[in-house]
C-alpha cells in the first residue's frame, strides 16, 4: 500500500483480523512426491549434455521426459531465470503463479513445476537441492523463488529511462530465438515468469515489498529436476550476480552457470509415467 489507510478502523477491526488463515490449496489432493520412483530415477545417472550459459546471457536445452537436469553453480555466487516449455508446443510453458499457490512462494526437493492452463500438469518435479538446508532467513528470504517475475528492459527503461539490452528477459528472448530460429519478437511473446534459481528474495516484513539479498550459493551447489515431459528450457544467467545490490545493469560481478542433463540407467522408469493435461471437461458453463 503507497498511501497511509484513508479509512478508519471498523469497532470490530481485532475480531476481523483475528480470523484463522486456512491454506488454500490442498496440494497433497494430487499424487504425492514418490520418493522411492525418484530415488531409483536418480540411483544411476549417466551425464549425456553439458551446456554453458555465460554471464549476462541465456541458452536454451532440451531435456527428453524422463531424463533428469541439474542447474549447477560453477565459479562465482550466480543467480539463474529459468523458463520451460513443452518441447513439443511451446504454448504450454511454466506457470510461475499457480505454482506459488499450489507449493509456495520458494520451491525445493518434491515440489512441482506446474505447465499453465488449460494444461496444469507439472513439466518437472524437483528432485535435489544442494540449498534446502537455507529454510527461511530472519527477514523471510528464502531460495529459489516464485515470486519475482524476471528483470526486463521495459521496467527498467520505466524506472530509469535507460535501455539495457541484457535482463534476462532479452537473455531468454535471444536464446529461445536462436534454439527455434524464430525472430526476436516472435521469441519475446514466449518467455514467462521465471523460477529464480539459487536467488534469495522474501517479502519485507512491515510493507510486504519485493526484496533480494545476496544469494548464499556457492560453486557446487546445484538444483535438479525431474523432466514429466518433454522439455525445452532456457536458462538466464542474471547480470545482478548474485542478487546482492544490482540488477539490469553491468555493475554486478557475474558467473556462468551450468545444465547438466542425465539419462536414468532404470529406462523402464521412463516409459508410462506422464501426467496427463487437464481433466476438467472444458464447458466454462457454456
Ligand atoms: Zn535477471
Amino acid at each position: 500500500m503507497s498511501l497511509a489507510p484513508q479509512n478508519p478502523e471498523p469497532s470490530d477491526a481485532h475480531e476481523r483480523r483475528s480470523v484463522e488463515p486456512t491454506v488454500v490449496y490442498a496440494v497433497d489432493a494430487v499424487p504425492v512426491y514418490d520418493q522411492d520412483f525418484y530415488d531409483l530415477v536418480r540411483s544411476g545417472l549417466t551425464l549425456v549434455e553439458e551446456v554453458t550459459v555465460p554471464p549476462r546471457d541465456a541458452r536454451a536445452f532440451r531435456v527428453p521426459a524422463g531424463h533428469v537436469f541439474r542447474i549447477v553453480s560453477v565459479e562465482g555466487p550466480q543467480v539463474g531465470d529459468l523458463n520451460l516449455w513443452h518441447a513439443n508446443d511451446l504454448s504450454e510453458r511454466f506457470y510461475s503463479g499457480k505454482t506459488r499457490a499450489l507449493h509456495a512462494t520458494h520451491v525445493s526437493t518434491g515440489d512441482r513445476l506446474w505447465s499453465n492452463l488449460p494444461f496444469l500438469r507439472p513439466l518437472a518435479t524437483i528432485t535435489h537441492d544442494t540449498l534446502d538446508w537455507y529454510g527461511f532467513d530472519e527477514f523471510g528470504g528464502g531460495i529459489h523463488d516464485v515470486i519475482g517475475t524476471r528483470c526486463d528492459p521495459h521496467t527498467n527503461h520505466l524506472l530509469t529511462g535507460q535501455d539495457y539490452d541484457y535482463c534476462c528477459h532479452s537473455n531468454l528472448t535471444r536464446a529461445l530465438a536462436a534454439e527455434t530460429g524464430m525472430t526476436a519478437e516472435e521469441a519475446e511473446a514466449h518467455v514467462h515468469d521465471v523460477l529464480n534459481v539459487f536467488m534469495c528474495t522474501g517479502f519485507t516484513q512491515d510493507t510486504k515489498q519485493y526484496f533480494m539479498k545476496a544469494s548464499p550459493v556457492r560453486p557446487g551447489d546445484f538444483i535438479e529436476f525431474f523432466a514429466e515431459v518433454d522439455l525445452l528450457g532456457a536458462l538466464s544467467a542474471c547480470p545482478g550476480g548474485d542478487c546482492g545490490a544490482s540488477h539490469s545493469d553491468d555493475v554486478a560481478q557475474c558467473h556462468p552457470l551450468l545444465v547438466q542433463v542425465f539419462r536414468p540407467s532404470q529406462e523402464h522408469l521412463i516409459n508410462g509415467q506422464l501426467w496427463p493435461t487437464s481433466g476438467y471437461g472444458g464447458h466454462h458453463g457454456l
